[in-house]
């Protein structure tokens, strides 16, 4: 007679280890896991086939223990007739997975063994014991989760910064000392934002630079947009509720704390440059495309008169012609842009260089923009005294001083000055840019030099609101009075 193929002498067993924080290391390193559970299958006879190893995660957490689910698969695939395990935690942690495996063992057979004390699924006391020792592995993780949410809390209110990850960019280990050095190109970054720069442009300057993040990685718009935009750098806590978005974290959290950490920036600056990296419209005025190499694409305004006596007024774009780069009334079909003008870049940008920097020599353009331009402060004022307001009045209904109506009734006008005072601050800094910027002709013209091409649209676009572009006179090459100069002052 032949052994049949079911009957065999030694199971086959599996050893699954799993490497967790939340029993506080207490000796269980995985070396020590396994070398106990093959002590065990030795003395139980068991022969071990396989050892499965998750690292470093807590089956109540969610994360996918892949070599768990590896087991699983083994086991109905018919290849494993035992696991040994130190502790019924380090199999499952969630009545749910328990079951399965209950499951598992009654169709497969399977036997379990635990360093800490053999259980056997097969039978009803067997069970009740895996269960019961399940549930109190369970209540543990559950304890666990509880508490890290209300430390997490905790600190937030408090002002301190969710624990975890690296430092953040400007500050030492602690997260509550200031590295001077990363603070100071964190102040200019918020100057230059402030001054219209786009963040592309920034970020290409500080990696010629070597600024790196606190990971050692270059910095680029997307993770710079929001250094700049976290209430960190003013040393406010802000909390994002998790369950209040899906997919990307939105840029701006509600702030919940004057933070315990010392600012890098004023909350003015602060809450003025989140305005303006909030502001939806900003993505075109001041980043443009990634292919924005005109400077002056946008400024220009096609000056064609049309039939009924206006001008065609569309934005002009840069569109080479046998390689020489023009500016170019759109030829864009479904639109009623005119396609009749174009003009030599080159030569446009220059001649607007040159009207520009003649205007900012005059110290009576530069006091008009200046008494024009207090660098939002009047609207900033307005928006705070409007906050403090809507606060009071906050206070006054939760305190039943006024009704629900009189709350609502009060609150509309002062709520719509706020988001339109909002979207202006976000609008305005013209003044900041000229900063360090103006003096002679001459000066202007080596600054000039040195700046690149976003810096340099933001200087234009601090004097000027736009550039009207006239049809050419056939018989002139190059005509400076085709260009209309509307100044901002
Ligand atoms: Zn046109």
């Amino acid at each position: 007679m032949t052994n049949s193929a079911g009957t065999r002498s030694t199971r086959r067993a599996a050893i699954y280890c799993r490497i967790s924080q939340d029993r506080g290391g207490a000796g269980l390193g995985v070396a020590r896991q396994e070398a106990d559970c093959r002590a065990l299958c030795a003395r139980v006879g068991w022969d071990v086939v396989a050892v499965y190893l998750d690292n470093d995660v807590s089956a109540y957490s969610g994360a996918p223990r892949p070599k768990w689910q590896e087991l699983l698969t083994d086991i109905r695939r018919g290849e494993i007739d035992a696991i040994a395990v130190w502790h019924v935690d380090r199999l499952t942690r969630s009545p749910r997975e328990l079951e399965d495996v209950i499951d598992l063992a009654d169709r497969q057979g399977i036997e379990l063994a635990t360093v800490s004390g053999e259980i056997d699924l097969a039978t009803p006391t067997g069970r009740m014991v895996a269960r019961m020792l399940g549930a109190a592995a369970r209540h543990e993780a559950e304890h666990k989760a509880e508490r890290q949410t209300r430390q997490r809390r905790q600190a937030a209110e408090a002002g301190r910064i969710a624990g975890g990850g690296k430092r953040p960019f400007g500050y030492e280990d602690d997260r509550l000392t200031i590295r001077e050095s990363e603070a100071e190109v964190i102040r200019e970054g918020v100057r230059r934002v402030l001054a219209n720069e786009s963040l592309a442009s920034i970020s290409r300057d500080w990696h010629t630079r070597g600024i790196v993040s606190p990971a050692g990685k270059p910095w680029k718009a997307h993770g710079l947009r929001r250094l700049l935009a976290s209430a960190r750098i003013s040393g406010r806590r802000e909390h994002t509720p998790s369950d209040s978005w899906e997919g990307t974290r939105p840029l701006l959290g509600e702030i919940v704390a004057d933070a315990v950490w010392p600012a890098i920036v004023s909350h003015e600056d602060s809450d003025r440059v989140r305005r303006i990296l909030a502001d939806p419209t900003r993505r075109e005025r001041v980043e443009g495309t990634t292919r924005r190499s005109y400077l002056l694409s946008g400024v220009l305004r096609c000056g064609k008169p049309r039939e009924d006596g206006k001008t065609c007024g569309w934005r002009m774009n840069g569109r080479p012609r046998s390689g020489v780069p023009r500016y170019v009334c759109p030829n864009t079909p479904g639109t009623d842009a005119c396609a009749g003008t174009a003009t030599n870049a080159e030569r446009t940008d220059g001649h607007v260089r040159d009207m520009v920097l003649a205007a900012l020599e005059s110290p009576a353009f530069v006091e008009r923009l200046r008494s024009q331009d207090n660098g939002g402060r009047e609207l900033y004022d307005e928006i705070r005294t409007d906050e403090e307001e809507l606060e009071e009045l906050a206070r006054d209904i939760g305190e039943r001083r006024i009704s629900r109506k009189e709350w609502m009734i009060a609150r509309q006008p002062i709520e719509e000055r706020l988001e339109r005072n909002r979207g202006k601050l976000a609008k305005v800094s013209r003044v900041a840019v000229l900063l360090g910027f103006v003096g002679t002709f001459e000066d202007m013209q080596a600054r000039w030099k040195r700046m690149n091409i976003s810096q340099r649209r933001a200087i234009i676009t601090a004097c000027v609101r736009s550039i009207e572009v006239r049809p050419a006179n056939p018989r002139k090459r190059w005509d400076p009075d085709r260009f209309v100069f509307d100044w901002v002052a």
